[in-house]
């Protein structure tokens, strides 16, 4: 009943011409939005381009951050208004590398969430452990923590519209991808902690992706895993071939 969304996050690749070709490429190929929703969250620099580039397809844009305020003097920021006045539908928020190099705190994931909704995005809010949390028993603990605190203040609608990437930060870019059951527990995991801090009707429409080297070669068992309803993708996501496989699984 969840539709899959399958979100591409380019992070700081690829050229403005390489951007355009893999739009073009993706042209009258990407399957219909009423199967599956299908998202490039690319450089900010890039995205009036590709918004302008994917109109009239089936394809969403994303950014991959934002401040919180509407404007003011944040020096090299880009704005939830901003972003919308151009046209981009969703923002990731929150991933393990923001938070990891740009020190950004479960507080400021909360700010931005509530900040994309009175803005008109839709937020794609990352969670995951590291290798020690895991390997310490942690990571249930790690996940529901990270997103209750930034779902904090949203109405249950914002909650159930909002997107959820579980992603085990030891299994980002490194090629290694949790099994398709063990990502599914933690899926499941995390809608109990919605259902705990909103209801259960919210946690039952909420969309969780899984994201963590997903490939071609592993995309179809982890969608077909009961919890998990999409795929945030970074290298595979690169490749408008491999990409459109991807939500030919979807
Ligand atoms: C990501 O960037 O969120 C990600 C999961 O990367 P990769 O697919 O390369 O592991």
């Amino acid at each position: 009943m969840r539709k899959p969304i399958i979100a591409g996050n380019w992070k700081m690749y690829k050229k403005l011409s390489e951007a355009s070709q893999f739009v073009e490429a993706l042209k009258n190929k990407v399957p219909s939005a009423e199967k599956v929703d299908a998202v490039i969250c690319a450089p900010s620099i890039f995205l009036t381009s590709l918004v302008e580039a994917a109109k009239g397809t089936d394809l969403a844009i994303g950014a991959q951050n934002m401040h919180f305020e509407v404007e003011g003097a944040y020096t090299g920021e880009v704005s939830p208004s901003q972003l919308s006045d151009i046209d981009v539908q969703y923002v990731v928020l929150g991933h393990s590398e923001r938070r990891e190099y740009f020190n950004e705190t479960d507080e400021a994931v909360n700010k931005k969430a509530i900040a994309a909704f009175e803005n008109g995005l839709t937020p794609i809010i990352c969670c995951g452990e590291t290798l020690e949390e895991r390997e310490a028993g942690q990571t249930v603990a790690k996940v529901s923590s990270q997103i209750t605190a930034a779902i904090k203040g949203l109405t249950p609608e914002q909650v159930a519209t909002s997107v959820i990437a579980y992603e085990p930060i030891w299994a980002i870019g490194t090629g290694k991808t949790a099994t398709a059951a063990d990502a599914n527990e933690t899926c499941g995991e995390i809608r109990s902690a919605i259902a705990q801090a909103v209801n259960e009707e919210v946690a039952q429409a909420v969309r969780i992706q899984y994201g963590g080297s997903v490939k071609p070669a592993n995309v179809v068992e982890l969608l077909s895993m009961e919890q998990i309803d999409g795929a945030l993708v970074g290298g595979a996501s690169l490749d408008a071939e491999s990409y459109l496989q991807l939500l030919e699984a979807g």
